[in-house]
């Protein structure tokens, strides 16, 4: 995303060499004030043991392949932010598919291997998604989620921002990666770096800064994924709020993932691959196997477990995948078959062990909706957590984690050059 464009930025055309001189100003005329940004990031991320995603277009790459060589030793992720920094949405389909496979094969002649992508301003359409499949990557996070944290703050600089980036609310969609066809989609968060710096009003920097851990805690509470925008070029004016955010997560608990989002993908993947079988050896007795990735945690609420180990609380922790349950009731969720596909389908991707039936009598958790679409979601998954029946379900995050973190930086250009040439070509 380049946070420069979309603040000044008109409906018409811009001129070329006019923003050029806006960023000369604002950030230094050469590439060494960027170069020293992005490598006190890195060095900050590794004090805290954090590997962090940083997506490149493809033309800056292509000028400081260096720069990309000493930053793949402490395990930095490069993904794709284009060839070249432009609004994916004002290219025709032929030409996003040129683009993107242009630009993998770019990075995998320049040594690095890209899973995925960020669409420059977080723009895309159903051809961008197309394309980045066609290009063959795992995962795609250029889908906004805005979190209503900073209501007393919001300006209408922010408002149009939000519009402008195709926004979805945190209040009704779940912050979760979603599966697309083969594609992971990973939302990225806002507010980010450029709209606490420059769109939001507050009366002070503490306040600022404290509001990436509003939304970790938010995700933290329900769960939920917290992708965590700071472009290098912003590092020094928020390098505090990045490091109180990563102690914060540090200490929370239940413990948060922070992970690159090539790992979330890849995760979310194979957890939502995963294989459970049930068994119902006598009445009352569930067996449940799960077969699935490394990492991947059975969750029991008011259950009794048929094993030797100490009881613990109502929503303790499994530590097997292969789990005997004993219930008066399907600890399972209970679909009824006139609710559409995309419930069951909905609920599985969030690791519930899903049923399909005719009527609930069976099931302690028994879901009957006719009418369901994307904004009933959140309203869903409350509906599963008010009920007190016992209940059986996967993790969302691996080990037991009870949230996720992700540390993204988009690299729009490092250099000058790099600058101007993608203003000549937006
Ligand atoms: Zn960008």
């Amino acid at each position: 995303m380049n946070p420069l464009i979309v603040a000044s930025r008109g409906k018409g055309a811009w001129n070329a060499t006019k923003r050029a001189g806006t960023i000369v100003r604002r950030y230094g005329p050469t590439s060494k004030r960027m170069e020293r940004s992005l490598t006190r990031y890195v060095q900050v991320l590794v004090n805290h043991e954090v590997q962090a995603t940083f997506p490149f277009t493809a033309s800056a790459l292509e000028r400081n392949r260096s720069v990309v060589q000493r930053l793949a030793v402490h395990h930095v992720e490069f993904a794709v932010h284009g060839y070249h920094h432009v609004d994916h949405k004002a290219l025709s389909a032929e030409e996003q598919a040129a683009h993107l496979t242009k630009a993998a094969e770019l990075f995998t002649t320049r040594g690095v291997n890209p899973t995925g992508f960020r669409s420059p301003y977080l723009r895309w359409n159903d051809h961008t998604i197309a394309a980045i499949e066609q290009a063959g990557f795992e995962y795609d996070s250029s889908e906004a989620i805005a979190w209503d944290v900073v209501d007393k703050h919001a300006t209408e600089r922010y408002e149009r921002v939000l519009d402008f980036y195709g926004a979805r609310s945190a209040a009704d969609t779940p912050c979760v990666p979603r599966r697309a066809g083969n594609l992971i989609r990973i939302p990225y968060c806002l507010p980010d770096d450029e709209a606490l710096a420059d769109r939001l009003d507050f009366e002070d920097l503490g306040q600022r800064d404290r509001v990436w851990i509003e939304i970790l805690s938010e995700t933290h509470r329900r769960g939920e994924l917290f992708t965590l925008g700071l472009h290098p070029e912003r590092f020094g004016q928020l390098e505090q709020a990045l490091v109180e955010t990563l102690r914060a997560a540090k200490d929370l608990v239940p413990t948060v993932w922070i992970a690159r989002l090539d790992e979330i993908a890849r995760w979310w993947k194979a957890r939502t691959e995963s294989t459970i079988t049930v068994d119902e050896p006598s009445p009352g007795v569930f067996k449940i196997r799960i077969d699935g990735p490394d990492g991947v945690t059975p969750l029991t609420r008011n259950i009794e477990r048929i094993a030797s180990e100490p009881p613990g609380g109502a929503d303790r922790r499994a530590r097997d995948v292969e789990l005997l349950v004993s219930s008066p009731v399907r600890p399972f969720v209970g679909v009824s078959h006139r609710s559409p596909k995309a419930v069951p389908t909905f609920l599985r991707e969030q690791g519930y062990i899903v049923e399909e039936v005719e009527h609930g009598r069976a099931h302690g958790s028994f879901i009957d909706r006719p009418q369901f679409d994307a904004s009933h979601e959140r309203d869903l998954l409350a509906e599963l957590e008010r009920h007190e029946s016992p209940l059986v379900w996967l993790g969302r995050w691996p080990n037991g984690a009870q949230s996720a973190l992700s540390i993204t930086g988009d690299i729009d250009a490092l250099t000058l050059w790099d600058y101007i040439g993608r203003f000549k070509r937006g």
